[in-house]
């Protein structure tokens, strides 16, 4: 899957909309279009790396700035009291679109012991 192909660099170039939550020169977050859980959102780095198997030391401060981003921003959008995080990698971890995401999925309530959407 090249950059040029890539739904998630699409979204980066605004070639396909999307609905933003945050961005900025290199981290684009933005509500999935399939929610599984009334707050939930992804967080991409604007570079593409295809999955966290493919992720390297140089992609380190990028991927960190990713994570620390996902407390503000979930409570942002209102999940006030905790939140989880997914990160599905590669066939084993069914990955379904190949440009590294954090899902923060979130909401009032507690969530399922485990959210598996059948693919
Ligand atoms: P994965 O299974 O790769 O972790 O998750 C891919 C996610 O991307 C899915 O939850 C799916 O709903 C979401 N998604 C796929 N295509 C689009 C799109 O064009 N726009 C948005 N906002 N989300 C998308
Ligand atoms: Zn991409």
């Amino acid at each position: 899957m090249s950059e040029q192909d890539c739904i998630f660099c699409k979204i980066v170039r605004g070639e396909i909309p999307s609905r933003k939550v945050y961005e900025d020169n290199e981290i684009l977050a933005f509500h999935d279009i399939n929610p599984a859980a009334p707050v939930h959102f992804m967080i991409i780095p604007k570079k593409h790396i295809a999955s966290l198997g493919d992720a390297r030391e140089e992609d380190r401060d990028v991927l960190g700035r990713m994570m620390v981003m996902t407390g503000r921003l979930a409570r942002q959008q209102g999940s006030t009291d905790g939140f989880r995080t997914v990160v599905n990698t590669g066939r084993v971890g069914r990955q379904d679109v190949y440009h590294l995401h954090v899902h923060v999925l979130g909401g009032d309530e507690p969530l399922p012991g485990m959210i598996h959407r059948s693919k």
